[in-house]
């Protein structure tokens, strides 16, 4: 039997979300059925609904910042049973066969992973050819792609760990971030915030590399040493060969010369935030120096387990503002002003108000 399933959708890029009702698949032996309790709203959620990127299909479902109970597991499961602290986050599926997979870098699936909203579901058992994300009661997934949450955890705090967390934990991870360097990070929003916990957890000496003063100061609260305000050309001159790695969260395109020219010899600068093109770049940062520029995507699976247990023990979870699903919409618009500290996360609870649902 497939599962009735309440959320909310949009139904063209113009259009708010408005509550909607679809079916699950009827769940497979490897599956877990998830009572969804959180969901975070992601920036990806809105160029999505608003088909910014281009590849939006309709009725779209967002939602990849998964936290719930398991409300039931298929007979093949062995590692959750019902009542356990899951989250899912950016993937439910992916080849599992290709050398990205088999190393854990899901994420990098040769053949496409697909995508807990807007994927190609490759599963199927619905009426819809794409999948359906968290902003709704209750999400079926296999049990790979089902993260453990640690209980210490505030499961509302924790479901932007399943983006926002992993994306700017696995940089810092990849690259050995340690205890002693100097470590910047560029940006202080939903990622940001999240790469000054991290690398402050892994003891850095962590820069918080912004444009404003006041989120300098919060930034600091959040476990910055130092701020360096980027539109003081002295400061930044001065700052110049200083760092070990740079972490870049700006979401749009921009100049990444200055920030490069701040690396050691060999240093890395990691963009995670611009899904879009930077402004041209010189080679003569890259050359001398030997330094280096990356981009890194979320992170596979058993990495987005270590970074919920890293989580765990830090006791680290997300700033966020609770939300009422009904409040989607102003909350859409406010995360595109960036009038959010640090991410807006959804109460499932607040689906109950507008329908009397059958379980
Ligand atoms: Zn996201
Ligand atoms: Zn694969």
């Amino acid at each position: 039997m497939s599962i009735h399933v309440h959320g909310y959708a949009n139904h063209s890029a113009t259009d708010k979300l408005v509550p909607f009702t679809f079916e699950r698949r009827d769940p497979r032996g490897q599956d877990v059925v998830i009572d969804i309790k959180y969901c975070g709203v992601c920036h990806s959620d809105i160029h999505f609904a608003r088909n910014e990127w281009g590849w939006t299909t309709y009725p779209f479902v967002p939602g990849h910042e998964i936290i719930g109970r398991v409300k039931s597991v298929g007979n093949k499961v062995s590692k959750f049973k019902a009542g356990d602290l899951v989250g899912v986050g950016c993937m439910v599926d992916s080849c599992r066969h290709c050398a990205s997979c088999e190393e854990g870098l899901e994420q990098y699936c040769e053949n496409g992973f697909t995508g807990t909203y807007g994927g190609d579901d490759k599963i199927g058992g619905t009426q819809y050819p794409k999948t359906f994300g968290g902003y709704s009661n209750i999400i079926t997934a296999d049990e790979h792609f089902v993260l453990r949450v640690p209980e210490n955890l505030d499961p509302a705090g924790a479901a932007p760990l399943l983006c926002a967390g992993i994306t700017t934990y696995s940089p810092l991870n990849h690259w050995k971030v340690s205890a002693g360097q100097k470590v910047g990070i560029i940006g202080l929003g939903g990622l940001g915030h999240m790469g000054v916990k991290f690398a402050h957890a892994m003891g850095a000496h962590v820069v918080m590399i912004t444009t404003s003063p006041e989120k300098g100061a919060d930034a600091k609260k959040l476990g910055a040493n130092e701020v360096l305000i980027s539109k003081d050309a002295k400061a930044m001159e001065a700052a110049q060969n200083k760092f070990d790695f740079l972490l870049n969260t700006i979401p749009v395109g921009h100049d990444v010369d200055p920030y490069m020219l701040l690396l050691k010899r060999d240093a890395v600068m990691v963009v995670v935030g611009s899904v879009e093109p930077l402004k041209k770049v010189d080679g003569i940062n890259f050359i001398f120096k030997r330094r280096s520029m990356a981009g890194s995507l979320i992170g596979g699976i058993p990495e987005t387990q270590e970074m919920l247990d890293f989580c765990g023990k830090h006791d680290i979870t997300c700033e966020i503002e609770k939300i009422a699903i009904k409040d989607i919409n102003t909350a859409y618009d406010r995360t595109v002003k960036g009038d959010v500290k640090y991410r807006f996360v959804i109460d499932m609870a607040s689906l109950k108000t507008y329908t009397n649902r059958k379980e």
